[in-house]
C-alpha cells in the first residue's frame, strides 16, 4: 500500500512514475474505490500460465523457480533463472563433488583406523 491509499499486488509498481498517475498497477484504493479487473494482471498469473500463455507451462525448471515474475512477463521480458541453461550439469557437478567428499572423508577414516 502506498502513502495515497493505493493498494498493490505486487512490490515493486508503487511511486514508479513509469505505471503512470494514477498507477495502472493500483488492485484497489483504501477509500473503497473499485478498480475492476486491476487484481487479475498480475493476480491470474497461476491460470495464465496453466492457459499456456508463456512458456512455463513446459518448462522443467516451473517447480524452481514457480514462473519467476509476471510483471516481467508483461513487459516482454523473460525473467529466467541462468539455471535454466545448465540445471543438469550444475546437479551433475554437485553430485559428484558430493561423491569426492565422501571418498575423501571414508579414506580419512581408514587411516585413523590403521594409525
Ligand atoms: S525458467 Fe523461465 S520459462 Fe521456465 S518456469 Fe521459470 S520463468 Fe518460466
Amino acid at each position: 500500500m502506498d502513502a495515497y491509499g493505493n493498494i498493490f499486488n505486487c512490490t515493486e509498481v508503487s511511486y514508479v512514475a513509469t505505471y503512470g498517475t494514477p498507477n495502472e498497477y493500483a488492485i484497489d484504493h483504501l477509500s473503497g474505490k473499485q478498480m475492476p479487473g486491476k487484481r487479475d494482471r498480475l493476480g491470474n498469473f497461476n491460470d495464465r500460465i496453466r492457459q499456456g500463455e508463456y512458456p512455463c507451462s513446459t518448462c522443467p525448471m516451473l517447480p524452481v523457480c514457480g514462473g519467476a515474475c509476471p510483471k516481467s512477463w508483461l513487459e516482454g521480458i523473460a525473467p529466467c533463472p541462468s539455471a535454466k541453461h545448465n540445471i543438469e550439469q550444475r546437479l551433475l557437478l554437485t553430485y559428484a563433488l558430493s561423491r569426492i567428499e565422501q571418498e575423501e572423508l571414508s579414506l580419512q577414516e581408514v587411516s585413523l583406523v590403521n594409525a
